[in-house]
């Protein structure tokens, strides 16, 4: 599944080949979505120039004037840059054609992602008004997630997993923070000092930021990689790790599920 630092290699791979660019056309193949296609959105992006692209979470913002396009990946999507378009298959269900020629193809087998049209403000509309601070928002620092969470009990794993509290920390990155920050994912969120909450922040941003350091090492074949641009693995600490020993401990790493997601932690490091 896409996580944050796939969406935000992405929009680095896309900032140079579309901003200042014109939409010359745009194929709908399939409307079907999580939601659908907006029938209008071809009207809309006819020959209108993309003034910026940002990111919010895990959603893909073009800025077109006052109004915003928002693409999400869902659980499979990818958006790729073609110079030369092969035909098109089955599981690609649309193509953005710029007038320097590039094509930006949307490629999603299970059909989560989403692509919607924003009329101004776009950060009013509901899926972007629920969202918390990004990870690297200096607001979101250690102070904040104490106060924010001194009611709740529900896991620590889960709060950090909740986009209102924090926005775009996914299951990966939640299982490899908790680990560099030594905290039992179970952990309910209230009883969570604030120094422990520094710990956790600072290992969210690095290991956040190591991946989007990796995923920029991939983005030279961004343009007619036949791969799916932005994918990339990490070395995990914990994630995947199930039954093998910690790597600063030796003790088996420990799998249970939370809210439906797997959770591996190591049971001596993490308290
Ligand atoms: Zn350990």
């Amino acid at each position: 599944m896409p996580e944050l630092p796939e969406v935000e290699t992405t929009r680095r791979g896309l900032v140079p080949l579309a901003v200042g660019r014109r939409v010359v056309a745009t194929k709908i193949y399939d409307r079907r979505l999580r939601w659908p296609v907006p029938r209008t959105l071809e009207k809309n992006l006819a020959g209108r120039v993309i003034d910026g692209v940002d990111r919010r979470g895990k959603y893909l913002l073009f800025r077109i004037g006052r109004d915003t396009m928002l693409i999400h990946f869902g659980m499979t999507g990818s958006l790729q840059a073609l110079k030369r378009p092969p035909p098109r298959t089955a599981h690609e269900h649309f193509d953005i054609v710029l007038d320097s020629g590039v094509t930006l193809r949307y490629r999603d087998p299970r059909r989560f992602g989403a692509l919607l049209w924003l009329k101004a403000p776009a950060e009013a509309h509901p899926l972007l008004a629920s969202l918390g601070p990004e990870p690297f928002d200096p607001a979101c620092d250690a102070r904040y997630l104490w106060r924010a969470t001194r009611r709740r009990k529900t896991a620590i794993k889960l709060a950090l997993m909740d986009n209102g509290l924090i926005t775009g920390v996914g299951n990966i990155y939640a299982n490899e923070a908790l680990f560099r920050a030594g905290i039992r994912p179970t952990l309910s969120a209230h009883r969570l000092s604030q120094p422990r909450f520094a710990r956790l922040i600072d290992a969210v941003r690095e290991t956040l930021a190591e991946a989007i350091a990796k995923g920029g090492s991939t983005l030279r074949d961004y343009v007619d990689s036949d791969g799916e641009p932005g994918y990339f693995q990490l070395d995990y600490s914990v994630y995947g790790r199930e039954g093998l020993p910690c790597r600063v401990c030796g003790t088996a790493i420990k799998s249970i599920r939370q809210g439906g997601r797997a959770t591996s932690y190591c049971p001596r490091c993490q308290r």
